[in-house]
């Protein structure tokens, strides 16, 4: 796959409000004018989804409990938490995702008893502030290289009181994905650098800001990969 501008900040943003967003939207969505790796994508996130909902719920109610949705995307995850009674609050780096997912939440949301809509904010998430119980940041990693990743873990880190889940592509399939990674990026307009990253770094960048990993998932079909870690204070 071409690069196009590395880990860069701007440059992530920039197609995650533009192209990728386009891009992304229909992965993520239900139409059927998706091409067989992007079906298979959808299909792969959606059991993310899955995975991460099941964890937190097997560890109690979410009523009540405010989680941060950190790189919401279309809202995929934080529907599902709002459903559940979790106080969420969602942000993303680009401003059409924010607006797509508080689209779709109000869609799925608005007058359903018992359930708050998320709170949406267009934010990178190493601006974010404030706490919460519980941190998620989905296949948000992929997009940064380890160097990069380290600040993010500890930042968001700093605003969980309880659990930080985290997503990110494990370089165990370092081959695999290269030999696909060509159709996922097909061309330098819809390219970003997809970077994996391996577990013991992870798991390192946990365990520096006073982290261990409780649980792990991971999700894999022909074409995605997603390892899921949860960690709470060691
Ligand atoms: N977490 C969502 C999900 O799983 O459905 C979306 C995943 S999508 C592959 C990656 C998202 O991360 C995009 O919406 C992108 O705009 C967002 N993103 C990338 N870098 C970010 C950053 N530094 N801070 C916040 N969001 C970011």
């Amino acid at each position: 796959a071409e690069e196009v501008g590395g880990g860069d900040k701007e440059v992530v943003r920039d197609y995650f409000t533009n192209d990728g967003f386009q891009r992304w939207k229909k992965i993520y969505g239900t139409t059927d004018d998706v091409n067989k790796v992007q079906l298979d994508i959808r299909i792969g996130h959606a059991k993310t989804v899955e995975s991460v909902m099941k964890m937190l719920t097997d560890e109690g109610s979410l009523k009540g409990v405010s989680v941060c949705d950190a790189g919401c995307g279309t809202g995929l995850l934080s529907i599902p938490l709002a459903k559940e009674g979790a106080v969420v609050s969602a942000s993303d780096i680009s401003a059409s995702m924010v607006s797509e997912a508080q689209k779709q939440a109000k869609e799925a949301l608005e007058g359903k008893d018992g359930v708050q809509i998320p709170k949406f904010e267009v934010s990178d998430l190493e601006s974010l502030n404030g706490k919460h119980d519980t941190v998620v940041c989905l296949d948000v990693l992929i997009h940064y290289p380890q160097s990069k990743a380290d600040g993010m873990i500890a930042h968001l880190a700093s605003l969980a009181e309880n659990r930080l889940i985290l997503s990110f592509a494990p370089k165990t399939f370092y081959y695999d994905l290269l030999k696909r990674i060509g159709e996922l990026f097909p061309g330098p307009s819809k390219a970003t650098r997809a970077y994996l990253h391996s577990e013991a770094d992870i798991e390192r960048a946990l365990q520096k800001v006073g982290w261990k990993i409780r649980k792990r998932g991971l999700t894999t079909t022909q074409f995605y990969f997603s390892r899921i870690v949860e960690a709470v204070r060691a």
